[in-house]
């Protein structure tokens, strides 16, 4: 698919001085959030959008605090976040709450997808070598704990998994348990 580029532009933060590049592709408008110094193997983190987290600070996941983490390595250690807009593991902002209608039922996250004739997880990471590859970057070190991602992200040496471990709370104690014995995390 084509991908439309923008300028780059300055964006001060709360945590810390970046630089910013959208990258649009079909529907899909991606951020891309990258210290001025980016080290020559950067610390780079794939973040899905996620409403609910990312803005509104919902208990339910650990996105923001993940997002958070991120952006603040990202300033500390010359890396970069790549923000892509595939919301709710990328069923949507509307399935995603009439997914989380059915976990208020009962239903794990996983359960609730697969009710709603999704796979637990839609998302894909194609763009992302795309977008490395622009600012040609050829090997990284990636922040995750999902291995799915370690093996979607293709035509790039991954010379390190960082891993990215956050507290749980009450409400996303089963979100994560899931996470990790039912999707494979490294959590
Ligand atoms: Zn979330």
């Amino acid at each position: 698919m084509n991908i439309e580029i923008s300028e780059v532009a300055n964006l001060p933060s709360r945590f810390g001085d970046f630089k910013v590049k959208a990258f649009k592709e079909g529907q899909k408008e991606h951020l891309v959030i990258y210290s001025e110094h980016l080290e020559e193997v950067p610390t780079v983190r794939v973040h899905s959008e996620c409403l609910t987290g990312d803005a509104i600070g919902s208990l339910k996941c650990d996105c923001r605090d993940q997002l958070e983490y991120a952006l603040t390595l990202a300033s500390k250690n010359n890396g970069m976040v790549i923000y892509l807009r595939q919301e709710g593991r990328n069923i949507g902002l509307l399935n995603k709450i009439n997914a989380y209608a059915l976990q208020d039922k009962g239903l794990n996250t996983i359960e609730a997808n697969h009710q709603l004739g999704f796979r637990a997880d839609e998302r894909t990471y194609e763009v992302v070598t795309k977008i490395l590859h622009h600012f040609g970057i050829k090997k990284i070190k990636l922040l995750t704990n999902n291995p799915d991602k370690i093996n979607s992200i293709s035509d790039i040496e991954i010379v390190e998994r960082v891993p990215i471990i956050m507290d749980s709370n009450k409400y996303n104690e089963d979100y994560l348990n899931i996470k990790k014995n039912k999707m494979g995390h490294l959590i």
